[in-house]
């Protein structure tokens, strides 16, 4: 296995794309004027899973720069967290449990979390490959809010996910260098994240 190292062009890459993501989010928030503050609920305990070996990479940069002491209490989270999900999902139910780097409220890793993170709450949209359009309505707040505010749905400020995902599709096989489609897929928490150490792929046969 060979561990996957994100940096120079790729890691600035990725930059430029959280950035992007944060701008646009911005703009969807201020237009309806929305915010998280004084919210009663914390979205860090809804269950997410993960598709991309370059957002595993760029959490485990941030891991990394944490003290071993808090890396270990992290860990221990996480698995607790993972077995909190594991005996939810066997009873078929979805996992409500809090992200292990989610510490009194506030996000250890905030520089260096997750696409889905950085884009709940607001109304977003996005085309799929096969070219399904899809319509996130946002979180239960942000609805309230918009419910009776517009005549026209489509009047509603909303996120446009699609140019950010296509970025991050290329930025993951570039990465991969232009291999992606030899890969395991992945669909992992953030806790299998953690617990499974920094992201690594088999080494093709031709390189061995
Ligand atoms: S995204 Fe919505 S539900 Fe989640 S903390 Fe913010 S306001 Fe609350
Ligand atoms: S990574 Fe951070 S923002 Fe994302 S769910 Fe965990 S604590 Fe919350």
């Amino acid at each position: 296995m060979k561990e996957i190292v994100l940096g120079g062009l790729l890691l600035q890459r990725m930059d430029r794309i959280y950035r992007e993501m944060e701008t646009e989010y911005s703009r969807v928030a201020a237009e309806l004027s929305f915010s998280c503050e004084g919210c009663p609920d914390n979205c860090c305990d809804s269950y997410f899973q993960h598709h991309t070996y370059v957002e595993w990479g760029y959490l485990w940069l941030g891991f990394r720069r944490l003290s071993p002491k808090e890396q270990k209490e992290i860990l221990v989270q996480a698995k607790a967290y993972q077995s909190v999900c594991e005996d939810a999902l066997v009873q078929g139910e979805r996992p409500q449990v809090m992200c292990p780097l989610n510490k009194n409220g506030l996000c250890i890793l905030y520089p260096y979390r997750l696409m889905v993170c950085r884009t709940h709450g607001v109304p977003a949209t996005m085309t799929r490959p096969d070219g399904r359009r899809l319509s996130f309505p946002g979180c239960f707040r942000c609805q309230d809010l918009v419910e009776g505010r517009y005549q026209n749905k489509t009047e509603v400020p909303q996120m446009e996910r699609t140019p950010l995902l296509k970025q991050l599709a290329l930025l993951e096989n570039d990465l991969m260098e232009g291999r992606r489609h030899l890969y395991p897929r992945i669909k992992l928490t953030i806790a299998q994240m953690l617990l499974q150490g920094p992201p690594s792929i088999p080494v093709p046969h031709c390189e061995r």
